[in-house]
Order: C-alpha cells, then sequence, then structure tokens
C-alpha cells in the first residue's frame, strides 16, 4: 500500500514536470512573440509612410499613431490603382465616354496628393467664374518666393520654394501670376488664343486630344486648382530640384508646365501614374486609355458614377 502510494506520487510529480515543461514552453512562445510584433510594428510603420508619401507627410506619420497613409492595393493594375488613389480626393468619378473622363485623362495626375493639406475640386471642370471662385475661396495660398504676385497652394509652394533653393528655376514669363494661380477668365481667354467652340466639340467627343497639351478648354486647367505652375526649365539638375520636391510634368507635350504631384518619383508607379518619354522628355501621366473614351458612347445617359 505504502509501495503504491509511493510510485503514484512519483508518477504525479513525472506528469507536474512535464505539465510545467509544456506551459513554460507555451509562454516563452507567447513573450517571445509579443516582443518581435511590437518591434516589427514599430519599424515597418514609418518606413512604409516614408515610401508612399512625401518628406513632410512621412515626418507625421511617425509623431502621429492613428493616420495611416494611403497606398493604393498594389495588387490591382495600375489603372484601378489609379481610380482608387484619386477616389480620396475625387468625390464622382467621372464614367469613360464622357468629357470629365478625357479631361481625367489629360489632366488628372495632380488627384493622386497624398496631402490632406492640399484641396482638389469635387469635378474636374468649372462651369463658369463664379464656381472657380467659389473653390478657390476654400484654398490656403502660399507665395512662390522672389515673385510680385505667383501664388500657389500653401504646400505647393513650399515645395517648390525648396526646388529653387536648391537651383535657380525662372517662371515661363519671367514673374506673372498668369504662370500661376489663374481665374476662369485668363483660362478662357488662353483657350481662345488657341482654339475655338468647334475645337472644344471635338475634343468634348474625343476626337480630338493633342490641343490638350498646348491649352487646356474653358474651366479644366490645373492653373485653376492651385497645383501648376509654367517654369522654364533647361537643365537635368533644375528638373532633379522640382522631382525632389514633389513637382513634375503630367500633361503630355505641355514642357513649361509642372504638376504638384506630392510624391517621390520612385512612389509614382504605386499610384497608377505612367512614365512617358516624348522627345526627350518624361512625363507622369494617368494610366486612363483614350480606348476607354472613344469606346464608350453613352453620353448623357449616365454621365457620373457616384462613390459610394
Ligand atoms: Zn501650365
Amino acid at each position: 500500500m505504502k509501495k503504491k502510494t509511493y510510485y503514484s506520487n512519483k508518477l504525479s510529480i513525472r506528469s507536474t514536470t512535464f505539465i510545467s515543461t509544456v506551459i513554460l514552453i507555451i509562454f516563452i512562445l507567447v513573450a517571445s512573440n509579443k516582443i518581435t510584433h511590437p518591434q516589427l510594428y514599430i519599424t515597418v510603420q514609418p518606413l512604409n509612410g516614408c515610401l508612399n508619401t512625401t518628406s513632410l507627410s512621412c515626418k507625421n506619420t511617425i509623431s502621429s499613431s492613428v493616420v495611416t497613409p494611403f497606398s493604393p492595393n498594389q495588387e490591382l493594375n495600375g489603372r484601378e490603382r489609379f481610380l482608387s488613389a484619386i477616389a480620396r480626393k475625387l468625390t464622382i468619378i467621372p464614367q469613360p465616354g464622357t468629357f470629365e473622363y478625357i479631361l481625367l485623362r489629360a489632366y488628372g495626375a495632380a488627384f493622386v496628393n497624398p496631402d490632406t493639406e492640399i484641396k482638389l475640386p469635387q469635378k474636374d471642370i468649372f462651369a463658369n467664374e463664379q464656381e472657380t471662385q467659389e473653390f478657390q475661396d476654400t484654398l490656403i495660398m502660399g507665395q512662390v518666393d522672389g515673385t510680385k504676385d505667383c501664388y500657389l497652394q500653401k504646400s505647393a509652394a513650399d515645395a517648390l520654394n525648396k526646388a529653387r533653393l536648391l537651383q535657380n528655376i525662372p517662371l515661363k514669363s519671367g514673374y506673372g501670376s498668369g504662370d500661376c494661380t489663374r481665374t476662369f477668365a485668363t483660362n478662357l481667354r488662353f483657350w481662345h488664343k488657341y482654339a475655338n467652340n468647334q475645337m472644344l466639340e471635338r475634343v468634348q467627343q474625343g476626337k480630338e486630344t493633342k490641343i490638350l497639351g498646348l491649352v487646356a478648354p474653358p474651366g479644366t486647367s490645373q492653373h485653376l486648382w492651385g497645383l501648376a505652375i509654367d517654369l522654364r526649365v533647361s537643365n537635368q539638375q533644375q528638373k532633379q530640384a522640382l522631382n525632389q520636391n514633389g513637382w513634375f510634368q503630367t500633361v503630355e507635350n505641355d514642357i513649361p508646365h509642372w504638376t504638384y504631384v506630392g510624391l517621390r518619383e520612385e512612389n509614382l508607379p504605386q499610384f497608377g501614374l505612367k512614365n512617358q518619354v516624348v522627345r526627350g522628355t518624361t512625363y507622369w501621366v494617368t494610366p486612363l486609355q483614350l480606348l476607354d473614351v472613344m469606346q464608350s458612347r453613352e453620353y448623357s445617359i449616365r454621365r457620373y458614377i457616384v462613390r459610394e
């Protein structure tokens, strides 16, 4: 009886030891996972921020644990990545086959700007001076250094001023406001310098696109958004200084025209923008196809897809 108790005790000690060891192993595994997980979180999170946004937003990401920088799902194709990015700024996404879609294809690169300080209009065409003015009244503007009356949205002006500290980059016309943020009337005046109403009709029907690289139809210029400037850029160092500060050529064939995209060059493809070299000039254009425009002829039936 005594012997039996002894064996039974010995057995229970062994099983207790075994269970304790298992618990200890589980504890170590859980504990080590808890240690490595936050380490991963801390290092990966700011890195994503720096990769996907401007250096300014990157700093914000590190200091704030709440705001997660947006990056399109890289499993989507270029067109889908672009559309998912612009949906954050453009509440109404134009449908293929519409004039608004043609404009988005030509001038829409500015809509991928991730900077929350940057404002873009709800749609890519203003009907008149009043609509333009109402939008411009909501903007926080900044002056381009060394100019009398050249204004851009503040983040865009700040970035341009940084580039112009690195290199001497003159405005196309010297220092006039016509190179910077324009009124509806100025946009209209420029259009009539190069084109007429018949041309506008052809553009609206997708039959003519080249003119869009020369002059913007009334109410559609990136200059109305305070995110574009016309510059006299003659060398690679000037281009580099602009690119490093989020400024790119985004309108094909419009050589003096620069757009504030607010991204690093290596991140532009993530947002669906395509690198297009035309006669030695690199443009970052939208991935929207003219074919999308030509195939769809359902004008005025359903002009927009409204984002949920
Ligand atoms: Zn321009």
